[in-house]
C-alpha cells in the first residue's frame, strides 16, 4: 500500500505504481505517477507481472541538451532525461518517468526540479504517486526534495518527516549529498553557483573513470575569447570587476573567478565534498596561500579532448605552460587533493580584474 505523505501525495513501490496503473478503482485513484526506475519505459513495469499490459501514449520525451536541460548540466548531450505519457486503461494517469539507478554515482540533481514541477501539478489536480521498485531510496529522495522545498524545510527535517512515515524511507549516501546541496543551493539548481560546478565536475571524473567518451559538452566557454567576459548583459548596472586570470608570458585571459573550482586547503582526498563547505565566494582566503589554481575544463584545454588521462595544459596563444591536468587527481601544495585536476600554476599567471 502506498504511503501519504502529505494530502494528495503518496510514496511507493513497483507494485503501488502497478496497482495505480491498472486498477482504476482503487482508492485513492491516482491521477499522476512519478516513476523513477532504472528505464523510462513502461515495459520496465509491465516486465514485474507476466501478462501484464499497460497502454501508453506519448505526451514529451526530454533528452539533454534540449528544452528545460541547462547547457552546463553534467550529462551528454542526447541524454534521455524524461518520459511523460498518458497511461492505463484509458489513458487516465498522467505519468513521467525519470531513468535513475539506485547508485550512489547517479545525477539525481539534475532531475530533481522537473520531478518537483511534476508532483506540483499534479497535486493540483488529482492523487500523486512517487514510486521506485523498493520505495526505499529514489522515491524517497524525490519525496525528501519536495518537503524541502515545498515547506522550506532542511534535509534533516525532511527526511525525519517523511521517516516518521515510512520507517523504510532512505535514499542513498550518494543521493544524500546531492540533497544536501540542493539545500545549500536555497531549494534550487542552480547551474551557475560554485557548488553546483564541483558537483558538475566530480560526475564528470566519474565518467571518465568509466570509461566514457567526455565531449565538448563539458568544457566551458573560454574566457579569452569573449571580450566582455563577465556576459553582463546589463553592464550600465552591473559594473563589477571581476577577477581574470591571465597568461603571464602574453596575458591573454585564460580563466575568471567564476572558472575556478574552489578546494579547502589541507583537506585531504575529501576536498570535493560539498558537504562540508557552505556556499559563498568560490575561494577563501586561506586558499590563496595556495601555489596552483583549480579550474573547470575550459575549451582551450585541447589536449584534454583527446581522452588521455593526464598531460600538460599551455597557453592556447603562446604556448607557455600553465599547468597540467589529471583526471586522477592532483595534489596542491597546501596537501589538499583535488580530483579531477584542471590546474593552473599561479607562478604562470597574472591576476587582474576586468
Ligand atoms: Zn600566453
Ligand atoms: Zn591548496
Amino acid at each position: 500500500m502506498p504511503h501519504l505523505v502529505r494530502e494528495r501525495l503518496y510514496f511507493g513501490d513497483i507494485k503501488d505504481a502497478i496497482a495505480a496503473l491498472t486498477e482504476s478503482s482503487s482508492t485513492p485513484a491516482f491521477t499522476h505517477v512519478l516513476s523513477v526506475v532504472s528505464s523510462a519505459s513502461i515495459s520496465f513495469i509491465t516486465d514485474c507481472r507476466p501478462g501484464l499490459a499497460i497502454p501508453t501514449e506519448e505526451v514529451r520525451r526530454v533528452v539533454s541538451g534540449e528544452e528545460g536541460a541547462p547547457p552546463t548540466a553534467a550529462v551528454p548531450p542526447g541524454t534521455l532525461m524524461r518520459v511523460v505519457e498518458r497511461a492505463g486503461d484509458g489513458l487516465r494517469v498522467m505519468r513521467m518517468a525519470v531513468p535513475l539507478r539506485d547508485t550512489e554515482e547517479e545525477n539525481l540533481l539534475d532531475h530533481i526540479e522537473p520531478c518537483l514541477d511534476f508532483v506540483d501539478e499534479g497535486r493540483k489536480v488529482g492523487n500523486v504517486l512517487v514510486h521506485c521498485f523498493a520505495g526505499v531510496s529514489r522515491s524517497a529522495s524525490i519525496i525528501v526534495a519536495y518537503l524541502m522545498r515545498s515547506e522550506q524545510k532542511s534535509l534533516e527535517e525532511a527526511l525525519e518527516s517523511l521517516k516518521e512515515i515510512s520507517e523504510s524511507a532512505c535514499p542513498n549516501d550518494g543521493f544524500l549529498d546531492q540533497l544536501k546541496l540542493f539545500e545549500e543551493m536555497g531549494f534550487k539548481v542552480d547551474t551557475s553557483s560554485p557548488l553546483y560546478k564541483r558537483f558538475r565536475l566530480k560526475i564528470l571524473g566519474q565518467s571518465y573513470k568509466f570509461g566514457e567518451k567526455i565531449g565538448s559538452y563539458m568544457f566551458e566557454d573560454d574566457p579569452g575569447l569573449s571580450p566582455q567576459s563577465g556576459s553582463c548583459q546589463d553592464s550600465s548596472k552591473t559594473e563589477q570587476h571581476k577577477t581574470a586570470y591571465r597568461c603571464r608570458k602574453c596575458r591573454r585571459i585564460i580563466a575568471v573567478e567564476d572558472n575556478v573550482i574552489s578546494h579547502v586547503p589541507g583537506e585531504g582526498e575529501s576536498c570535493f565534498d560539498w558537504n562540508r563547505r557552505k556556499s559563498g565566494r568560490p575561494y577563501s582566503n586561506k586558499e590563496q596561500d595556495c601555489s596552483s589554481l583549480f579550474v573547470e575544463p575550459l575549451k582551450w584545454m585541447t589536449p584534454v579532448e583527446d581522452g588521455a588521462l593526464e598531460g600538460k595544459l599551455s597557453c592556447i596563444h603562446c604556448g607557455a605552460r600553465l599547468g597540467y591536468f589529471n583526471w586522477s587527481g592532483i595534489q596542491c601544495n597546501c596537501g589538499s587533493w583535488v580530483t579531477p585536476a584542471f590546474q593552473i600554476v599561479k607562478s604562470k599567471v597574472d591576476i587582474s580584474t576586468i
